[in-house]
C-alpha cells in the first residue's frame, strides 16, 4: 500500500504529491485525510494523506515508508481533501496552504529538536562508566554526563531546549554527548496544541462500599471518610479539583485513597467549553409568518429531496430569517444529517449564538476568532468526533468536518469577509456551493442587500456545463467548479448577460430567490430621514450633529428609549495634521496615514506596526497647532456628552473591544438599557436586535462613497440599510436618520426609501457599462519590492506575459490592466504595483495566470520579489 503524501512545504516544487510507503502496522491507521510524519531529503515533515494506492508507477525499492502517524482519526475528511484541490485551482494557490486553512491552528505542526540515548550507549550502562564512542573508542564520561544519559534514557526522547535548561550548568557536556554519538538527534513532529486532561476522581463500580470502606477507616481519618461517603452518594466520576473545592479537602486525602485502591485517580479528557458557564434558555419552534411559511417550505422541500440547490433568501432586516434558518436545520438534523451557518464575525454576537444555542442547545458547536486556541481546537474535535450536528462560525466554519451535510447557511451573505485576504484567498460563499455539490446539500445565502454576484445568479439560467445537482457520481470536483459556475455567482461567457427589464427570476434560474418584503407581526419598516450637511453648515451649525438629529435624541433620553449612532470608521479618519502648514503625520515604511490612539497617546501604522510618541510640534513648520484627531467615535462621544450633561453613553470601537469578552459586557449593558446610546463603528450595524431602540443615527453616511473602489455604492447601501435595520424592530416603531454630504446619490436615496429594487437596477447597470463584475470577473496581482526600477521592469514583463499568453484565448474577452502603482503604494517598505486582469468567462484564465506567474517564480526567490494573486477580490488596495 502507497501513500500519497503532499509536504508542509508551500513552493512550486512541492506543490504536489509525493509517494510513501504504508509499514504494514500503520495500514488500519492511515486514511485519505490523515496527518503523517514523512522523510523528505534530509528532514521530517508533516503532510497530508491525499489518496491511497495499491502501486506506484516506479521502482518501489525507492519509496520511503511513512515515519508516522500524527492522529487516530484522520481530521480531515475525504471530501475536504478534494476541496482542497479545488480551492488550490480555483484560487492559485498551492494545495497545503488550502489543506492548512482547513485544520484549527492547534493542528499546525510544530517542529522539535529531541534527542535519544544511542543504542551503544545504552549497552554500556552496565559496563560502568566506560561506553563506546562513535569511533570505537572508549571513552571515560564524567559522572555529570552519565546524569544526562540517564535522565534523557528514562524520558525517552527529550526536547534539546529543555535538556539545556535542565542541565543548565552542563551545556556543554550535552553538546559533547551529542558530538561523540551517544546523544542522536530525533525530529519530532508536535501539535501546536493539545487535548486537555484533568485529573478525575472515579469511583468504583460498587459505590456501596465506599460506606463500609469509611466504616472500616479509623476515626481519626475524618477526611477521608467524608470523601468516601460523598462518592457512595454522587457515584460519577468528578473532577479532582471540584472534589476537593467541594469538601474543602486536600489531594492528599483522595490520593491516600487512591493508594489504598478504593478509589481511581486517572487523566481524561475535556473540552474547553467557552459556553460551559452560560445556560441557554431553550426556545420552541414559532409559528410562522406567511412569507416566512412559504420561504421555509421551499428551502425545506429542497432539503428532504436532499438535492443540491441554493437559494438567495432576500428578507427585510427583521423580517424573521434567523427562525427560517433555526426551523430549516431541524428538517436537516430530523433526517439526520449536520448543518453548517456562516455568519460574519462582527455579528457572530452571543446575541446570535444564544438563538442557535438556545434551540439546539449541546449539538452546536461554535467557531469564531475570539476563542483561544485551545476552545476553538476542541470546539473543532466537537464535530470531528460527531458530538454535535450543528456549527456556527465565521468564514473558515465551512471546512467543519462533517460527513453528511444537508445544509449550508450563509447569513449576511454579501458581506465582504467571506472573502479571506490571505492565502487561500477563498471566498467562502463559493466554497459553500463547492461542498454543498460534494454533499448535495441545499445551500441559503440570507441577506437583506443582496450582493450583485448573487443577485446575478438568479438572474441567469444555469449553465450546460454542470448540473448543479451533482447527480452523476456526486463527489465530482469538475461538478463543484461547474456548480460554483452554474450557481451563477461568476458568469461565463455562454450565458447571456441579463437585460435590465428581465424578470427578477427567470422560471430554472440557477439561484432561486426568496423573497420576505414584510417584517414579523406588520411591523413597519422605520422612517429614514435624508439630512444634507451641506444645509446645516449654510445655516452656521458646525456640530457633528444636525438639528433634527439632536432634537431626536433629545426626545429619546426624555422618552427613556434608546438610540444607537454609526459612525463609520473609515469616514472620521484618526490622524495627525498641523493646522498651519498642513503636515499630516506617515508611516516612515507604508505609504499611509498614521492613526492616533487616544489610549496610549502614541500614533501608529495599521500596516506594519510602526508606532511613535504623539507630536506635539509639527515637524515641518515647527507650529504648535498640530490637531489630533481622536478615533472619530471618542470625538462624537465627547460631543454627546458636552451636549447632553449625564447621558449614557457605550462606545464600541477598535479600541473597546479589544479585551476578550468586552463585546458581550458591552451588548449585554445596552441591552440592560444601562446606556442610553450606543455608539460604535459597522459592529453596531450588524445582527443587533433590542427592543427599546427607536432611533438611529448615520452620522457620516457617505465616507465609504469616496474610497476607490467599484463596489462603494453597493457598501454603502448595504451598510445603511443594515444599521437602518436596528430601529424599531419590536413594538415600537422606529426612526432613522442619516447625515450625509451627498443627499441625491442613488445609494443613499434607495437606502432611505427600503428600495432595494431600484437600487439593483441601477447599480447593474453601471456595472454592466464599466464592465465590471458580476459581469465580468477580475483577477488582481500585486507585486511588490524594496526598489521602484526592478519591480516596475518585472511588473511590466508580467504583464506584457500575460497579453501575449492571452491572445491565445481569443476571440474570449480578455483584458489586462497596468501595471500601476497600487492604491497603497508602499507597504513595509515594500513598493507595490498591480495588475489587473478582466475577462468573461471560465476558460482557462486560471491556467494561463498559473502559467504567466511560473515564469517569475526564479525572480521571486532571487530578489524576494513577491507576487501574489487575488481571484476575484473584494479589496483592490
Ligand atoms: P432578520 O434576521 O430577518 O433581521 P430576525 O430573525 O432577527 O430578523 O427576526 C426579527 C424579530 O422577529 C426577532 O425578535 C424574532 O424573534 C421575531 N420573530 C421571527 N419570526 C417570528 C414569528 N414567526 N413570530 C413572532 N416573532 C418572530
Ligand atoms: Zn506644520
Ligand atoms: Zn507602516
Amino acid at each position: 500500500m502507497y501513500a500519497k503524501v503532499i509536504v508542509d512545504v508551500p513552493a512550486k516544487q512541492t506543490n504536489r504529491a509525493f509517494d510513501y510507503w504504508i509499514p504494514e502496522p500503520m495500514r488500519e491507521w492511515v486514511a485519505v485525510g490523515s496527518r503523517v510524519g514523512v522523510p523528505f531529503g534530509p528532514r521530517k515533515l508533516q503532510g497530508f494523506v491525499v489518496d491511497i494506492r495499491t502501486q506506484v508507477d516506479y521502482d518501489p525499492a525507492k519509496v520511503k515508508p511513512i515515519a508516522e502517524v500524527m492522529d487516530v482519526y484522520p481530521p480531515l475528511t475525504p471530501d475536504l481533501v478534494e476541496l482542497a484541490r479545488w480551492i488550490s485551482q480555483t484560487y492559485l494557490c498551492h494545495e497545503i496552504t488550502a489543506l492548512q486553512a482547513m485544520i484549527p491552528g492547534a493542528l499546525k505542526a510544530k517542529y522539535e529538536r529531541h534527542v535519544k540515548v544511542a543504542e551503544h550507549a545504552a549497552d554500556g550502562r552496565s559496563a560502568g562508566t566506560n561506553v563506546g564512542g562513535s569511533g570505537g573508542q572508549h571513552l571515560l564520561l564524567l559522572p555529570e554526563q552519565l546524569d544526562i544519559l540517564r535522565y534523557v534514557r528514562e524520558k525517552g526522547t527529550v526536547e534539546i531546549g529543555a535538556l539545556l535548561q535542565k542541565f543548565a550548568a552542563n551545556g556543554g557536556l550535552v553538546k559533547q554527548l551529542m558530538l561523540e554519538g551517544l546523544l542522536l538527534e530525533v525530529q519530532m513532529i508536535k501539535d501546536r496544541m493539545a487535548a486537555k486532561k484533568v485529573l478525575t476522581v472515579i469511583p468504583p463500580d460498587q459505590p456501596a462500599q465506599l460506606l463500609q470502606r469509611a466504616e472500616e477507616l479509623p476515626a481519626r481519618s475524618a477526611k477521608q471518610k467524608e470523601v468516601l461517603r460523598y462518592l457512595a452518594e454522587h457515584p460519577f466520576p468528578i473532577k479532582l479539583s471540584e472534589l476537593l473545592h467541594e469538601l474543602g479537602t486536600s489531594a492528599g486525602t483522595v490520593k491516600s485513597l487512591a493508594e489504598k485502591g478504593w478509589l481511581a485517580i486517572e487523566e481524561v479528557e475535556v473540552f474547553r467549553d467557552p459556553y460551559a458557564q452560560r445556560s441557554f434558555r431553550r426556545t420552541e419552534p414559532l409559528a410562522l409568518m406567511p412569507e416566512q411559511r412559504h420561504v421555509f417550505g421551499r428551502i425545506s422541500e429542497a432539503v428532504q429531496d436532499e438535492r443540491h440547490q441554493v437559494f438567495l433568501l432576500h428578507g427585510v432586516t427583521g423580517s424573521g430569517k434567523t427562525e427560517v434558518y433555526l426551523q430549516s436545520i431541524q428538517t436537516c438534523l430530523d433526517l439526520g444529517r449536520e448543518a453548517i451557518v456562516l455568519v460574519p464575525e462582527i455579528s457572530l454576537t452571543p446575541q446570535m449564538v444564544e438563538r442557535f444555542k438556545g434551540r439546539f442547545g449541546d449539538q452546536v458547536a461554535v467557531l469564531h476568532s475570539r476563542l483561544s486556541h485551545g476552545e476553538r481546537y476542541d470546539e473543532w474535535r466537537k464535530i470531528m468526533l460527531k458530538q454535535v450536528r450543528v456549527v456556527i462560525g465565521a468564514r473558515s466554519a465551512i471546512f467543519a468536518p462533517f460527513t453528511r451535510i444537508g445544509l449550508i447557511i450563509i447569513d449576511e451573505e454579501h458581506e465582504s469577509s467571506y472573502k479571506q485576504e490571505e492565502s487561500p484567498k477563498y471566498h467562502a460563499r463559493d466554497v459553500a456551493v463547492a461542498r454543498a455539490v460534494q454533499h448535495r446539500a441545499v445551500v441559503v445565502l440570507g441577506s437583506a442587500t443582496p450582493s450583485l454576484e448573487s443577485m446575478y445568479g438568479t438572474m441567469r439560467q444555469p449553465s450546460l456545463t454542470g448540473t448543479p445537482s451533482g447527480a452523476a457520481g456526486g463527489n465530482r470536483l469538475n461538478d463543484a467548479a461547474a456548480a460554483v459556475s452554474a450557481a451563477g455567482l461568476h458568469p461565463s461567457v455562454q450565458a447571456d448577460a441579463p437585460s435590465n427589464e428581465a424578470p427578477l427570476q427567470p422560471q430554472g434560474a440557477a439561484i432561486e430567490l426568496l423573497t420576505m418584503h414584510n417584517r414579523v407581526e406588520g411591523r413597519p419598516l422605520p422612517r429614514v430621514h435624508i439630512i444634507d450637511m451641506r444645509e446645516e453648515l449654510r445655516e452656521g451649525n458646525r456640530s457633528m450633529f444636525s438639528r433634527s438629529l439632536y432634537k431626536a435624541i433629545e426626545e429619546r433620553l426624555h422618552k427613556k428609549e434608546q438610540t444607537v449612532l454609526l459612525l463609520n470608521r473609515r469616514g472620521y479618519s484618526t490622524f495627525v495634521m498641523c493646522r498651519t502648514c498642513g503636515y499630516v503625520a506617515q508611516c516612515p515604511h507604508c505609504d499611509i496615514s498614521l492613526t492616533f490612539h487616544q489610549s496610549s497617546r502614541a500614533i501608529r501604522c495599521h500596516y506594519c506596526g510602526y508606532a511613535e510618541r504623539e507630536v506635539t510640534v509639527c515637524p515641518s513648520c515647527s507650529s504648535e497647532h498640530i490637531r489630533h484627531f481622536g478615533t472619530g467615535t471618542q470625538r462624537v462621544e465627547e460631543e454627546l456628552g458636552k451636549l447632553f450633561p449625564g447621558i449614557r453613553v457605550i462606545r464600541m470601537d477598535v479600541d473597546t473591544t479589544t479585551e476578550k469578552g468586552s463585546h458581550e459586557k458591552w451588548l449585554t449593558m445596552f441591552r440592560n438599557r444601562q446606556a442610553d446610546v450606543l455608539l460604535g463603528t459597522q459592529m453596531v450595524a450588524k445582527g443587533l436586535d433590542f427592543p427599546h431602540v427607536t432611533l438611529v443615527g448615520a452620522l457620516a453616511a457617505d465616507t465609504v462613497l469616496n474610497l476607490p473602489d467599484f463596489r462603494a455604492a453597493e457598501r454603502t447601501f448595504q451598510l445603511l440599510t443594515q444599521v437602518a435595520g436596528r430601529a424599531g424592530r419590536h413594538e415600537l416603531p422606529g426612526e432613522v436618520f442619516v447625515q450625509t454630504y451627498a443627499p441625491e446619490h442613488y445609494s443613499i436615496v434607495s437606502a432611505s426609501r427600503h428600495d432595494y429594487k431600484s437600487f439593483i437596477n441601477k447599480e447593474m447597470t453601471l456595472r454592466k457599462l464599466h464592465e465590471y463584475p458580476p459581469f465580468h470577473r477580475l483577477i488582481l496581482i500585486t507585486l511588490s519590492h524594496e526598489q521602484i526600477p526592478l519591480l516596475m521592469r518585472t511588473a511590466e514583463s508580467l504583464a506584457a506575459r500575460l497579453k501575449e499568453l492571452a491572445k491565445s484565448l481569443a476571440p474570449l474577452p480578455v483584458e489586462i490592466l497596468g501595471p500601476v502603482a497600487s492604491p497603497i503604494a508602499r507597504i513595509k517598505d515594500r513598493y507595490r504595483f498591480q495588475c489587473m486582469i478582466k475577462y468573461r468567462g471560465e476558460a482557462s484564465i486560471s491556467g494561463l495566470v498559473r502559467q504567466a506567474a511560473a515564469a517569475f517564480e526564479d525572480m521571486e526567490k532571487q530578489h524576494k520579489l513577491t507576487i501574489s494573486i487575488d481571484v476575484d477580490p473584494q479589496v483592490l488596495m
